[in-house]
């Protein structure tokens, strides 16, 4: 059932668990997480966003996304992620999704706080929660390059910036990274403990794929309740192409919906979303 992510966010902020958001672009990457929330009993976010589009059209794909979550047993929220202006999450909106990010910090302070209360004051007369990002996770790069300018969250900045713009949740950044990290994530827990004692709103962790087993839980027990997923999908996704390149493509397709459908298990059973499925 189509579900709200701030009734599931909180939830998992009270449990200290996460709600497991997956990055969907295709009919097998949504079908393969559809199909391990399912098995799991887990609340799922499943997601689009600009980087996916020139590969699959949204505004038809968004109804196959909408009609599985309606018809998922499994409470199903459909997001859109890293919304980098108010035109491009109106039309998120208007084609299904009941929940945005408004990502505006590649702006400055001043900036990204009118942007994102732009987006604010726009989506809560329609009952739909905006989630915002303060410091800066960036894109696939060199992972030591980018840590020696990186921008991390500042817990006061975080407390005004909350404050201000009445965002719903907040995405950190930690030491984390989109894409492939070419050398082990270095987390900086302090500033999520520190972060999490400033705002009470749920917080959440983008670029989570690479990270370790270890580095996740104890970021859930800082307080992440929401936890981003798309690059270990792909890897799971080519792993099966790699492995049945003799095969049909039809099989193939199907081979592609398992490994997806695996590698989304195993991050439910990690961020302890098993079996929340019916409310705990
Ligand atoms: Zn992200």
């Amino acid at each position: 059932m189509l579900a709200n992510i701030k009734f599931w966010e909180e939830k998992a902020q009270e449990g200290k668990y996460a709600i497991p958001h997956f990055n969907v672009w295709n009919a097998e990457m949504l079908m393969g997480v559809i199909d391990a929330g399912e098995e799991a009993k887990a609340p799922i976010i499943i997601s689009f966003g600009t980087g996916f589009v020139g590969n699959t059209s949204f505004e038809d794909f968004s109804h196959m996304m909408v009609s599985m979550a309606e018809k998922a047993s499994i409470p199903v929220i459909t997001h859109w992620d890293h919304g980098r202006s108010l035109e491009i999450i109106q039309n998120a909106y208007n084609h299904g999704m009941n929940s945005v990010m408004r990502d505006a910090s590649a702006f400055d302070f001043e900036e990204n706080i009118r942007l994102t209360k732009e987006a604010v004051d726009y989506f809560h007369p329609l009952g739909i929660p905006v989630e915002a990002e303060l410091g800066h996770v960036g894109n696939e790069t060199v992972y030591e390059e980018a840590l020696a300018h990186y921008q991390y969250t500042n817990p006061e900045q975080a407390a005004e910036f909350v404050e201000r713009t009445k965002c719903d949740s907040l995405a950190v950044a930690i030491g984390n990274q989109h894409g492939v990290y070419t050398s082990a994530p270095k987390l900086n827990f302090e500033v999520i403990k520190k972060v999490r004692e400033a705002v009470s709103i749920p917080l959440v962790l983008h670029g989570a794929s690479g990270i370790s087993d270890d580095d996740i839980r104890q970021a859930i027990d800082l307080g992440i309740a929401k936890i981003n997923i798309h690059t270990e999908l792909c890897l799971a996704a080519m792993e099966a192409i790699q492995k049945n390149t003799d095969q049909p493509f039809l099989h193939v397709e199907r081979e592609v919906r398992t490994a997806v459908k695996k590698r989304a298990l195993e991050k439910i059973y990690l961020f302890k979303a098993d079996g929340k499925a019916d409310g705990r």
